[in-house]
């Protein structure tokens, strides 16, 4: 027993040393200074063990009573250990329903009037619109007039990274001018050209559904998932306004459309990483953009094919595409009300198309966000609007959930000027898919002791409250280099 316990040990030893070491140059490679430091002390601890091992396997030591005994302790120990952290333990069968699954009660469709953007990006102060809307909900009236006065949702745009915020600025407003010219209606609902007009094209569901997805790849798509609609998550009326269309502001939105093709665009880390200073705003609306242009060439080629198709993204919505996406297994929702993902945590920005295209819709996925989102807490410490809550999930408009408080969220972005983003960023679902982090989610998102673990190595490795980091040079918000 004992060459073979040894030999057996030895690999158990190298492969950790490895593992550290793998970790060590993944975390100097992802710059993370305090990451790198308590990786190379596990590396030089694992390093320190293979070395005590093969001094004691010269000497003979596994040899005698006492080195067996411990030899095989630690052998059945180590086994012990790497099962209970990837069997699959902690499952959470109402995650498999969707947003089913977080339905207690009466659910009201939401009003896109009353979302923070469309009151305060929409309304103008003494249209017949604001005038309607304020008598009909004198709530929001004292606190929007307030928040008014700096400039509205985004206050002066940059203003956190004032004198230098200028071209970051630019470049985040360069970002909406797709969203934007994408948003018109001959765009957001397409009508096939002459020579496809009053064509139907039988396509069978499996064909479609091959052809829509790949067709959202190539675009540029990272994920794609298809979910029936459920109508609870389409908005009940239009807020909205861009193309001074004040005549659809209030109309009854209807969605007659069986199914959403969701599509999600990863963010990058490297713009997010100095949340909540100007690149994180460049980063989301560069993605809003690359939605929009994924969506509505989408919609017009499944109108093309003879079916009604609307695309939703940053300047057109008719429905709520968080649940949208969680009910077409692209993943979770997370403490923060972000959708989070396996591949990219909640680093995504979301686009749909809704479709009477017969399509097979995806299965929701279970990869244990809420139980890891429970124990972590990691955003709600860091928000400094103090507007992720803290705690259980909670009864909200029918829905058992964590509900991010929009109100004092954007108040803070108008504080600052910018999309603020520290809660993506510090997120431990949102680090870059090195391979040791694309091994630890693996881990955590089928074993519930493997969540406990990785949550306190997340804060010893990254801290509790960790810090920005530099901008890429292109992007940089501080008083330029002289060289
Ligand atoms: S964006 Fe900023 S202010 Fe808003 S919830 Fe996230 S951390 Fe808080
Ligand atoms: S930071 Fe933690 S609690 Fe917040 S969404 Fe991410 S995993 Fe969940």
């Amino acid at each position: 027993m004992a060459p073979i316990g040894e030999s057996v040990a030895a690999a158990v030893l190298i492969l950790l040393a490895c593992i550290g070491l793998f970790f060590f140059i993944s975390s100097i490679w992802e710059k993370e200074k305090r990451a790198s430091v308590f990786a190379g002390l596990q590396f030089l601890a694992m390093l320190t063990l293979v070395i005590v091992f093969f001094s004691l396997k010269e000497i003979g030591f596994f040899e005698t009573n006492l080195g067996r005994g411990l030899l095989i302790a630690a052998l059945v120990s180590a086994a012990a250990g790497l099962l209970s952290l990837i069997m699959r333990i902690g499952k959470n069968p109402k995650a498999l329903l969707g947003t089913k699954g977080l339905i207690v009660g009466k659910v009201k469709r939401p009003d896109e009037r009353e979302i923070v953007f469309a009151r305060n990006r929409s309304l103008r102060p003494g249209s017949e619109q604001y005038q309607r809307f304020y008598r009909e909900h004198p709530e929001y009236e004292e606190y929007d007039a307030k928040r008014r006065l700096p400039g509205g949702i985004s206050g002066r745009p940059g203003k956190i990274d004032a004198p230098y915020e200028i071209p970051n600025v630019a470049a985040t407003l360069a970002c909406h001018v797709i969203s934007l010219s994408l948003s018109t209606p001959d765009k957001v609902k397409p009508k096939p050209p002459a020579a496809f007009q009053g064509k139907t094209n039988s396509i069978s569901p499996c064909d479609a559904t091959k052809r829509v997805k790949g067709f959202a790849r190539h675009l540029g798509a990272d994920l794609v998932g298809i979910t029936e609609i459920n109508p609870l998550w389409t908005y009940s009326h239009r807020g909205e306004i861009f193309h001074e269309n004040w005549e659809d502001w209030g109309k009854e939105i209807v969605v007659n459309h069986g199914f959403a093709v969701v599509v999600a665009t990863e963010m990058s880390f490297e713009m997010i990483g100095p949340s909540p200073h100007t690149p994180t705003s460049i980063e989301s609306n560069c993605n809003y953009a690359k939605g929009a242009y994924i969506a509505t060439q989408l919609a017009t080629f499944i109108s093309n094919l003879g079916y009604s198709a609307t695309a939703n993204h940053h300047r057109h919505y008719e429905a709520v595409l968080v649940p949208l996406a969680v009910d077409a297994g692209l993943g979770e929702l997370g403490r923060m009300g972000y959708l989070l993902t396996k591949e990219f945590g909640p680093r995504v920005r979301l686009a749909a198309v809704t479709t009477d295209l017969p399509l097979i819709p995806d299965k929701p996925v279970d990869i244990g966000i809420q139980d890891f989102c429970r124990v972590c807490q990691k955003c709600a410490v860091c928000c400094p609007s103090a507007s992720i809550p803290m705690g259980d999930p909670k009864e909200v408009n029918g829905t058992v959930r964590w509900k991010l408080d929009a109100e004092t969220c954007f108040d803070y972005w108008g504080k600052i000027g910018t999309g603020c983003n520290i809660c993506m960023r510090v997120c431990p679902w949102s680090h870059t898919r090195t391979i040791p982090h694309k091994l630890i989610v693996e881990l955590v998102s089928r074993n519930s002791l493997s969540r406990r673990l990785f949550n306190v190595m997340d804060d010893i490795f990254y801290g509790r409250k960790p810090k920005a980091k530099p901008a890429p040079k292109w992007a940089q918000f501080e008083a330029p280099n002289p060289s």
